[in-house]
């Protein structure tokens, strides 16, 4: 049986791995297909595909957006999009431009709270295009502020605590167009995380190619509710660990594993679009 992880992240965003080091993890999972779906960035995407193409894996381009629906976020994957599409990189510069003035707010409050975390500790930790909290609270952690990563979640940065700052976000209907005007799938990451299960109709409506229906967080019980949703709604079905390399514990790549059977249709749905492309 062949498998795919579909959902990973890398050093481009809030990961621990190079593309390379991602790639030979994969590797060693015996894993078929991989995609690299970084937060608000393709950037890493180049790297990993040529590190598949050198083993002999597939690869799938990909992205994860921050968009919101109703006061709700939600995570939008983006699949065999076009890295060179000129709207879609234009869009990924103001989301990261919005994640680094982010990160000055953070830091600010942090210093309000009389936590002498500096934003260049940060953006020196982070390395990349797209920080966000992952990169604050490993900074705390480095620099002695805090405990350990989920103490840094639970007391500053979790939506609610005294240095977390929103985002502003697309709308979620404007993240399946983006997605799609540059070549690709969309499809809603982990639904069962945020228990957005109500909005689903409405992103079907507008667009939605598919939904991650295999995903860490997802238990058996709740990974069978979503391939029922995606079976009444012709969705596409997804799935991957969500690995951001060694941020927490063990790295995920290769615990949850896609049956191939489902890349495929993702091929063919991508074949589709493709051919009736203008
Ligand atoms: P951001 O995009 O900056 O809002 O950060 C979101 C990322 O932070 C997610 O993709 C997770 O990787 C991580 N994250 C969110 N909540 C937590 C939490 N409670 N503990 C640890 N990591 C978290
Ligand atoms: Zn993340
Ligand atoms: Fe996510
Ligand atoms: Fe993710």
């Amino acid at each position: 049986m062949k498998f795919a992880d579909l959902h990973l992240h890398t050093q481009f965003s809030d990961g621990t791995f190079t593309p390379e080091e991602l790639v030979l993890r994969a590797q060693n999972s015996g894993l078929a297909c991989i995609a690299l779906t970084d937060h608000d960035t393709v950037e890493g995407c180049a790297r990993a595909a040529a590190a598949c193409a050198a083993v002999k894996m597939e690869f799938i381009t990909g992205a994860e957006l921050t968009a919101e629906h109703e006061d709700t976020e939600v995570h939008v994957l983006g699949y065999f999009l076009d890295p060179q599409n000129e709207v879609l990189l234009g869009k990924i510069a103001k989301f990261q431009a919005v994640r680094q003035s982010r990160i000055h707010e953070m830091v600010a409050a942090l210093n309000r709270l009389g936590v002498p975390l500096t934003a260049e500790a940060v953006f020196t930790l982070a390395n990349c295009k797209s920080p966000g909290r992952p990169h604050v609270a490993r900074a705390l952690v480095k620099e002695k502020l805090i405990g350990n990563l989920d103490e840094a979640f639970e007391k500053y940065l979790k939506k609610g605590r005294p240095a977390w700052v929103p985002k502003t976000k697309m709308s979620a209907l404007e993240s399946v167009e983006l997605i799609h005007q540059a070549g690709g799938l969309a499809v809603m990451a982990h639904p069962g995380l945020n228990r957005t299960d109500d909005i689903i109709p409405d992103l079907v409506d507008a667009g939605l190619d598919g939904i991650e229906c295999f995903h860490t967080k997802h238990s058996t019980v709740m990974s069978e509710r979503y391939l029922e949703i995606a079976e009444k709604y012709h969705l596409l079905v997804t799935g991957g660990s969500d690995c951001h390399g060694f941020s927490k514990k063990a790295p995920l790549i290769g615990t949850v594993r896609v049956p191939y059977a489902y890349v495929e249709k993702l091929y063919a749905a991508n074949k589709a679009t493709t051919t009736n492309a203008p």
